[in-house]
């Protein structure tokens, strides 16, 4: 008997143990954060405040354009057309903007001037001026100013040569070396001009000329020759002119080279054009220049 009721405990104890654990349901577990979290003591300090946010970098700059030289002009003014049609057309035969100067009451004046405007050239009206005499001196033509004549005088003639020659662009100096000086002569002229709305080149044949003075006074814009490149009739010497012109514009932005219609000067021109626009020369007309006050 003993021995059965230990066996029943037996069985009481194990049935328990069974029901205990079937029905145990282990309560909710703790949340995820707290399980690992180790208590940290209380912080009197806040916070560090958080980096600001790393700035959006902006689109990569395009590459800077190339370094170019500053700009340097050269406008090329032929002289003296209006000898002859032939010498008009071998000067058009420039393939650069330049400008050509027509003298007046020639055969081919009109011819030569029309010749150029076709082609698209700039023209002026070359008026001859007088010089002051020199045995060896050329005439300077028909037409010239001379110095001392009355204001009356001097527009009359200069209405006439502009009447001849009616779409120029302005007017440059043939010789001069007197009548330049001539403060009341020049201020005669330029008068017409200014109501005429054309410009003056001054082809500075003498160191005493009034050209700025009296444009100055009158309002005039004007432009003043910087090199002859013809002076000397070889072509040697007549590059060495192209380049001291080049020169200048590199210094000044801009220059004046002035040149007459000789076979010699339109070959030099054509050897050193394509050098001088290959070595960044810009080749335009004299009225896109600036203005200079010298
Ligand atoms: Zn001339």
């Amino acid at each position: 008997m003993k021995k059965l009721g230990g066996i029943v405990i037996f069985f009481i104890l194990l049935s328990a143990g069974i029901l205990v654990l079937h029905f145990y349901k282990p309560g909710p577990e703790p949340p995820e954060g707290k399980k690992t979290a180790v208590p940290s003591p209380p912080s009197t300090k806040t916070s560090p405040p958080l980096p600001p946010p790393a700035p959006t970098l902006p689109p990569p700059l395009p590459p800077p354009p190339l370094k170019t030289e500053a700009p340097a002009r050269i406008a090329i003014i032929i002289d003296d057309l209006g000898f002859s049609a032939e010498s008009a057309r071998l000067v058009l035969s420039l393939e650069v903007p330049f400008t050509v100067s027509v003298l007046p009451f020639y055969p081919y004046s009109k011819k030569s001037a029309e010749l150029a405007r076709n082609s698209g050239k700039e023209v002026l009206l070359h008026i001859p001026m007088e010089p002051i005499n020199t045995p060896d001196e050329a005439q300077p033509g028909k037409g010239v100013l001379i110095s001392g004549s009355s204001p009356e005088e001097i527009g009359r003639q200069v209405g006439a040569e502009l009447s001849e020659l009616p779409f120029v662009s302005g007017v440059s100096s043939h010789m001069g070396s007197l009548f330049t000086t001539d403060s009341e002569g020049m201020r005669a002229l330029f008068q017409v001009l200014h109501q005429q709305g054309l410009f003056f080149v001054d082809n500075l044949t003498t160191n005493k000329t009034v050209t700025k003075k009296v444009a100055g006074e009158v309002g005039l814009k004007y432009f003043q020759r910087n090199v002859f490149i013809d002076n000397v009739l070889s072509r040697d010497s007549i590059i060495q002119q192209l380049e001291l012109a080049e020169k200048i514009a590199r210094r000044k932005g801009q220059a004046i080279a002035v040149g007459h219609p000789h076979p010699e000067t339109v070959s030099a021109l054509k050897a050193w054009i394509p050098k001088a626009k290959a070595a960044g020369i810009t080749f335009v007309r004299v009225s896109e220049l600036f203005e200079r006050k010298l």
